[in-house]
């Protein structure tokens, strides 16, 4: 069978084009995806306890745009579930991002309370500040107060996050995580935040539940891809990979996870604390708190980042800097050049992208360029 669309790679860009093209062009897909299963990053899966865990690193969905919400809504129903992270600091934990709360973990009462006072009178109540700006102040307690954010919380994390110092780093990377003027410990403020009700895989069974989509795993575009009989090729994989590596790899950063089961019933408060100095490890993620499941064990990971190397571990994290996003436009270029081919994804175009901007992104594309074009 010859079809409309090849679709290479499973996750939320490959999935939801997929879901339009069944469902609005009523045409024929196929997607491959070289992993062994749907969801790309967004893969969970029931452990051997029973626990409901993400493959990839902890997932929670949040989101200010309503359309991207209506949107995925279409194929989860959802468990009210806001973000809190703590982070380890001198033997305690502190709320993150940075905020007026954390203020008071830190510093006695008083100086906490001048502070406060200082920040407020200088930012007003809920603004967010990326912390290399807060370091700009000339305002020493302000300084005061800025130097030890980035130095107990946010310059060890970098480093181990990225390999990087924050300087090298993309200012879009480094403002990721700003220092909050708030009294709101919740680690994202967007209007719509939860968890599919039924995990993310099964929110990816019902998307690509259409008699015009076929999916096939375990199978590699650069390997297979002349097997299969299409007119036009949607890309979601990294794009340096698809042109051969021709100007040279685009540098990510990687991870590796290491899951243990504990047999009691709970690790830790929250379902993400994160370790900004001691440790090799950044971050311990226990998955129970997001289904609030009912069981005697729990499974935590630990989060160790890692140098990415081609076919030993996952490309996770583009490392936006100057050097690649140059490098990143000349295989645009070349991209731009292909017909009926279009990319687009986190690895297609090299981009940090949550998962409710891919959505965007991929709805977008959808509308712009492959219906009127199907
Ligand atoms: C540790 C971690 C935590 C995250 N946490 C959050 C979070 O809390 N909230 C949030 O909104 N976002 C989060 N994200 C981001 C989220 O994972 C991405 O936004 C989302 O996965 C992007 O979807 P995608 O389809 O572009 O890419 P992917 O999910 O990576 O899917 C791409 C797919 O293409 C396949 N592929 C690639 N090349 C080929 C090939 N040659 N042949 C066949 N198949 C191929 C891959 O196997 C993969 O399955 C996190 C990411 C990571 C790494």
């Amino acid at each position: 069978m010859k079809y409309d669309y090849l679709i290479v790679g499973a996750g939320f860009a490959g999935c939801v084009i997929a879901e339009r093209i069944a469902t609005q062009s009523g045409k024929s897909v196929m997607i491959i995806d070289r992993r062994n299963h749907i969801a790309g990053n967004a893969y969970d899966y029931y452990d051997d306890n029973g626990i409901l865990v993400h493959k990839f690193g902890p997932h929670i969905f949040h989101t200010s745009s309503k359309k991207v919400w209506d949107y995925v809504s279409n194929f989860t129903e959802w468990i009210d579930y806001e973000h809190t992270v703590l982070a380890v600091i001198d033997d305690k934990k502190v709320p993150v991002p940075f905020n007026l709360n954390s203020l008071y973990s830190v510093f006695s009462k008083k100086v906490a309370a001048k502070y406060e006072a200082l920040l407020l009178e200088k930012y007003g109540y809920g603004l967010k500040i990326p912390i290399l700006k807060l370091l700009e102040n000339n305002n020493p307690d302000l300084k005061t107060i800025a130097e030890y954010i980035y130095n107990n919380i946010f310059n060890g994390y970098t480093i181990k996050q990225w390999g990087l110092k924050p300087n090298e780093l993309d200012f879009s990377v480094t403002s990721r995580v700003p220092v909050f003027i708030s009294h709101d410990n919740r680690y994202f403020q967007d209007n719509y935040q939860g968890i599919p009700l039924k995990g993310y895989t099964e929110l990816f069974r019902n998307l690509l539940n259409n008699r015009n989509i076929e999916i096939t795993l375990n199978t590699d575009y650069k390997i297979n891809s002349s097997s299969i009989k299409y007119n036009k090729l949607i890309y979601t994989g990294p794009i340096d990979e698809f042109f051969d590596y021709k100007f040279g790899k685009l540098p990510y950063r990687s991870l590796h996870f290491d899951f243990k089961s504990i047999n009691r019933e709970w690790f830790q408060e929250v379902s993400q604390v994160n370790y900004p100095n001691e440790n090799e490890y950044t971050r311990i993620t226990e998955f129970k708190h997001f289904h609030r499941q009912d069981s005697k064990m729990t499974t935590i990971a630990y989060e160790y980042p890692q140098e990415f190397v081609l076919g030993i571990n996952e490309p996770y994290y583009p490392i936006q800097n100057d050097d690649n996003n140059e490098l990143f436009k000349k295989y645009k270029v070349e991209s731009e050049k292909l017909k009926n081919t279009y990319f687009v994804g986190r690895l297609a175009d090299y981009k940090y992208y949550n998962m409710d901007q891919i959505v965007g992104v991929a709805l977008m594309k959808y509308e712009k360029e492959i219906a009127n074009n199907s």
